[in-house]
């Protein structure tokens, strides 16, 4: 099994080159007119660590969540290796891929929404434990739903009540304790607090890193909030247009951003000191995020990159650099 030779943490997770396309059926009346293909995910890698968290970033539309269902299975990959433990996942039956699912788990954006409101939290909590662990007695699946309520914040003699009877903060700590009844290895959360008010959004995240701390976990942190991403994040995955456009350690990435599109994202962040932040130079991106159904030539950033020359249309820029910072961009180097 591979290690990080370094700190010898086990790598749980690498993916190579994953694509994810869609074809799109064409709305000519022509019966023969193919269908547009839409590139979500164009080839991305990535390797995780136990007990490490990968934040993800980029705009609504880049391709995180897709990239995020593809790895867990919940969307078919197109083309590239999802490796879990040694096995490579894409070429699993499906039902050895399902026995996978034990070890990692999802957190969804909207809390309230990814419950089912006719079902008790202990029923939605002890859902995937009945589903994995048929023989476990009532009482032993209740034992377990009541320690994990506590575990996550929760009373345990709220076991009993419906998901709307929550609030925002409360239903997402519903969700995460789903997610932790198998002791999973991985979760990934999916924008896990967007949907929540700032105060709230700090204990779902606090609470992520405590568990995370207790029980070794994994996370791949996706988000539209750098500052979220910085505070829980190991490793930074940057993507654009279904593409890897920068990936490096948390400290490096923030302090020195390479790639235009990065640097765009951090310069909007806000700084707590009000003279940094009035003196703080905005990059501000032009235009819209082009169409993954017909995204740019060459580097797929061109469109809005203040650096593009002739190039930058006809190469599609590699990733430079090594795990500490790399960098996809034909005129910036690390
Ligand atoms: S390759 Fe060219 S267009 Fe792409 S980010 Fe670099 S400079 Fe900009």
């Amino acid at each position: 099994m591979s290690t990080d030779m370094n700190n010898q943490k086990e790598l749980l997770l690498e993916v190579k080159n994953l694509k994810v396309h869609f074809d799109i059926p064409s709305k000519s009346l022509w019966p023969w007119a193919k269908p547009s293909r839409l590139k979500a995910v164009d080839g991305i890698d990535i390797q995780l660590y136990q007990g490490e968290t990968l934040g993800v970033v980029g705009e609504s539309g880049c391709g995180k969540s897709t990239f995020a269902r593809a790895i867990i299975g919940l969307v078919e990959a197109t083309e590239g290796q999802v490796i879990w433990l040694g096995d490579d996942l894409t070429q699993l039956s499906k039902s050895a891929r399902r026995e996978t699912r034990k070890d990692m788990q999802m957190i969804f954006q909207d809390p309230l929404a990814s419950l089912n409101p006719r079902m008790s939290v202990g029923d939605i909590i002890a859902e995937p434990l009945k589903t994995f662990y048929p023989e476990l007695s009532k009482d032993e699946v209740k034992a377990q739903v009541k320690e994990m309520m506590d575990k996550v914040g929760l009373l345990p003699n709220m076991i009993n009540r419906y998901p709307h009877e929550f609030s925002g903060g409360q239903c997402q700590r519903i969700g995460i304790a789903r997610a932790l009844i198998l002791k999973p290895k991985m979760i990934i959360c999916d924008e896990p607090v967007s949907a929540l008010d700032v105060s709230i959004q700090a204990q779902v995240v606090n609470l992520l890193k405590e568990l995370q701390n207790e029980l070794g976990l994994s996370l791949v942190f996706i988000a539209h909030d750098l500052s979220v991403v910085k505070h829980i994040s190991d490793r930074v995955l940057v993507m654009y247009l279904g593409n890897e456009v920068e990936m490096g350690e948390t400290a490096s990435l923030f302090s020195d951003p390479k790639h235009p599109y990065t640097r765009a994202l951090m310069s909007a962040v806000p700084i707590p000191d009000p003279h940094l932040e009035r003196a703080k130079k905005i990059e501000m991106l032009e235009g819209e995020l082009p169409s993954p159904i017909n995204p740019p030539s060459g580097c797929v950033f061109r469109t809005r990159c203040p650096l593009a020359d002739a190039d930058c249309a006809q190469t599609k820029p590699k990733r430079q650099g090594n795990h500490v910072h790399a960098v996809s961009c034909l005129k910036v180097q690390v």
